[in-house]
């Protein structure tokens, strides 16, 4: 550092000199050698050959009054000038006492020695036509080390503060991070243990604490709902499968057990409910399998409008027998791209709650429809309709709004959970329109299938 600075302190004193040099004929030469020497605390003097001084700026504290500093020394330095081409660079201290690369000694009494330890003066002989100038530039050399050795205190003192401050801050920080997360840590293993309940995390410290307590809370909510989602799944699964077995063991034994009970009556209904059975765990297994995405869609074209009449044929003998009034509606054919036998399954399920839920008039109406150039089938019944609070359950597992409907004539809840899946897997819209009173319409939108433009 401190050779860095006498370094930087040398240079300074050559600018100084070669400045003024080049500016000395300016007709403003003293307020330049002024303002240099104030800017940069250098002393400048130039004196003409005979020792007189002819421009005197000193900055320096503790310099002498050039009047009185022994010409003889100026004299000596300008010696040196010469011999070395005009300029010397001279490292020490002409105001001192003692110069001691030159063994001179500065004797006239009164005189204070210049405190500084080190002092470099830059001497310039300077050519004039008429006559010869001599410049002396001098800068002192702070005593870097006093200034070194009281930094390096300071240094230890703003270190030992900056670590304690560091110390501080790390504690505080480390405390307002980790109590948070060791708080929801807590609650978190809670949950692991707990899923039934709706736990709510609400540490809100700062930003990242608030989202990870809200994905918690949210994650609990979630799995709180599948909990009670998968209770009453084999609540409905073991109630829907335990009645129709109850049935046929109890007509069973009684056909056993009394032989006028062996009738063909009572053989239907064991054939029924084992059918509605079978059609149950054959439900499950589609649905499981859909939900799954174990079981792919075949997607060919193929004419749904076809495909729709050959179902109303199958509901003819419901029509003679029992009365009902299905109609089917539609203009044109039209061709779609999908699973035939998934989406003659989404209609029959369709018209299947229909006919479950219509009105006294036993009317179901099916119609094909062209809405923004695709396919729309709706399924319109004339029933009591679904209230609106109940709507977004519909299509969910096992959900049935009349609990205690009429279960024989109904089916097994999982129906429209299954249309739904179908649905999504081809990429259709569904929905349902109903009002209180009036019935329900649901449908389902595909894309069209045009053969001539493939
Ligand atoms: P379910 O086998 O009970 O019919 P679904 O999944 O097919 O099961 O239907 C779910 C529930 O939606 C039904 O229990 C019923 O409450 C209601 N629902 C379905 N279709 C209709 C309809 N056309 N009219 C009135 N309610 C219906």
């Amino acid at each position: 550092m401190e050779k860095f600075y006498k370094k930087i302190k040398i240079d300074e004193v050559l600018t100084v000199g070669r400045r003024i040099t080049t500016n000395i004929h300016n007709s403003n030469s003293s307020q330049i050698v002024a303002t240099l020497a104030e800017t940069k605390n250098m002393s400048v003097i130039l004196m003409n050959s005979n020792g007189e001084i002819e421009l005197y700026a000193n900055n320096i504290e503790g310099a002498q009054a050039i009047t009185s500093v022994d010409t003889l020394k100026y004299y000596l330095l300008a010696m040196q000038a010469k011999q070395h081409d005009g300029e010397y660079l001279y490292y020490g201290d002409p105001f001192a006492k003692r110069m001691e690369e030159k063994n001179l000694f500065y004797q006239r009494g009164g005189l204070q020695p210049h405190q500084a330890s080190d002092v470099v003066t830059y001497t310039k002989i300077i050519d004039d036509q008429q006559t010869e100038k001599i410049l002396f530039v001098t800068s002192t050399i702070v005593p870097v080390n006093a200034t070194v050795s009281t930094i390096r205190k300071q240094l230890l003192y703003v270190t030992i503060i900056m670590l304690i401050v560091a110390f501080l801050l790390a504690f505080l920080i480390a405390k307002k991070i980790g109590d948070p997360i060791i708080r929801i840590n807590k609650k978190a293993k809670e949950l692991a243990k707990n899923t039934n309940e709706e736990l709510t995390f609400d540490a809100k410290d700062y930003l990242e604490i608030a989202e990870l307590s809200d994905t918690l809370s949210y994650t609990s909510k979630e799995l709180a709902k599948t909990e009670a989602l998968r209770r009453e799944l084999i609540a409905n699964v073991s109630h829907d499968l335990r009645t129709p077995l109850t049935l046929i063991c109890g007509y069973a034994e009684m056909m056993r057990d009394l032989p006028g009970e062996n009738t063909p009556e009572n053989t239907q209904i064991i054939i029924e409910e084992a059918t509605r059975l079978s059609a149950l765990v054959n439900d499950m297994l589609d649905l499981s399998k859909l939900q799954a995405g174990t079981q792919a869609m075949e997607r060919v074209p193929y004419s749904l409008t076809q495909n729709i009449q050959n179902i109303m044929k199958r509901y003819v003998a419901l029509t003679e027998q029992e009365g009902y009034e299905i109609t089917f509606y539609y203009d044109e054919e039209v061709m779609v791209n999908g699973d035939a036998l998934k989406i003659s399954q989404v209609v029959y399920n369709l018209i299947n709650n229909a006919i479950n839920y219509t009105g006294d008039d036993k009317r179901v109406a099916v119609r094909q429809k062209i809405v923004n150039n695709k396919v729309r089938i709706e399924v319109t019944d004339t029933g009591e309709g679904i209230a609106e609070e109940n709507l977004p359950y519909i299509w969910d597992r096992y959900y049935k709004v009349d609990k205690t409907h009429k279960r024989a004539a109904i089916g097994t809840g999982l129906g429209l959970s299954i249309v739904q899946n179908i649905l999504k897997a081809h990429h259709a819209t569904y929905g349902v329109i109903s009002e209180r009173g009036k019935g329900s319409t649901f449908w389902f939108e595909m894309d069209r299938y045009f053969p001539n433009n493939v």
